[in-house]
């Protein structure tokens, strides 16, 4: 192997391929440089969402701004599952929680959705965009999910596209369960609906069902807090109709099958 295991991985912006220096901004040089304290010729890993992963060396152009000299591509860039989470967005700790397991579950976009018993008004996109990178970084996806502007439930069901098939988390006992709604819809593009605390007000439900491509699920028979419920739906779907279904993580295929001699 050209380059030995990485000691970080980010994500860049730039375009990755073989020699081609990638210059990092403060804040990574920082993180690498006094956080993680890596000198010259540090392995580090790289990936933009569209050119997989590489790993690289780490060179100082001085005390303060790092680069990375990408070696090796690691992983190719693959497709993903194409699932949406539509949340009503709750409290600040509570919605960075969210945002980070939502990435590690593996949801393609993030759209926070005002209805009308939501009571945050406003979410702070590059604070939220920010624990996406992180988590993505941290849980080596190879692409970091948009985290869209908060648009009000007439908006989204207005402009909702018609390919996609929308799952509403629907606690009032009109949803089927995951089981006997998830396996069918294997390949499709999907997103999940998640209602505020108070639940969606009456006729939200009715409003939603309007659309042409929606269907209702129900989570069991306990009230889940909205972050739960995202969570909960998030792994229903990758479970049944998701990448949970292919094994072990892809990219440690190899490694997990090794005999670890005991
Ligand atoms: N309406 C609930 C109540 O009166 O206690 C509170 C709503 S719950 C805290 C927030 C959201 O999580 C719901 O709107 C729904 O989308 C989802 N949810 C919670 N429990 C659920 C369940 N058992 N089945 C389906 N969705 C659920």
């Amino acid at each position: 192997m050209e380059v030995s295991p990485p000691k970080a991985r980010l994500f860049v912006t730039q375009s990755l391929s073989k020699g081609v220096t990638v210059m990092l901004g403060k804040e990574q040089s920082h993180y690498l440089l006094q956080v993680m304290r890596l000198k010259e010729g540090a392995s580090v890993a790289l990936f933009n969402g569209r050119d997989g992963e590489w790993w690289g060396r780490l060179s100082e152009a001085g005390k303060k701004s790092a680069s990375i000299e990408p070696v090796q591509q690691m992983r190719a860039q693959q497709a993903e599952p194409d699932i949406w989470l539509c949340f009503a967005p709750i409290k600040h700790g509570r919605i960075d929680f969210l945002v980070q397991k939502a990435v590690e579950l593996g949801a393609s976009h993030l759209q926070p959705v005002e209805t009308k018993r939501t009571i945050v008004s406003r979410v702070n996109l590059d604070r939220l965009q920010a624990n996406a990178v992180e988590a993505a970084e941290q849980s080596e996806r190879l692409s970091v999910p948009e985290v869209a502007p908060m648009v009000k439930l007439n908006t989204l069901l207005a402009e909702w596209p018609a390919e996609r098939l929308l799952i509403i988390a629907d606690e009032t006992g009109g949803g089927l369960p995951p089981h006997a709604l998830l396996p069918e819809l294997i390949g499709q593009k999907l997103a999940v609906l998640i209602g505020p605390e108070g639940g969606f007000a009456p006729g939200e439900l009715q409003q939603i069902s309007g659309l042409k491509s929606v269907r209702r699920m129900s989570l069991g028979p306990r009230i889940l807090r909205a972050d739960t419920a995202a969570l909960a739906a998030l792994s229903c779907v990758q479970a049944l109709c998701g990448d949970w279904r292919d094994g072990v993580p892809s990219f440690r295929g190899e490694e997990s099958g090794e005999d670890d001699g005991e």
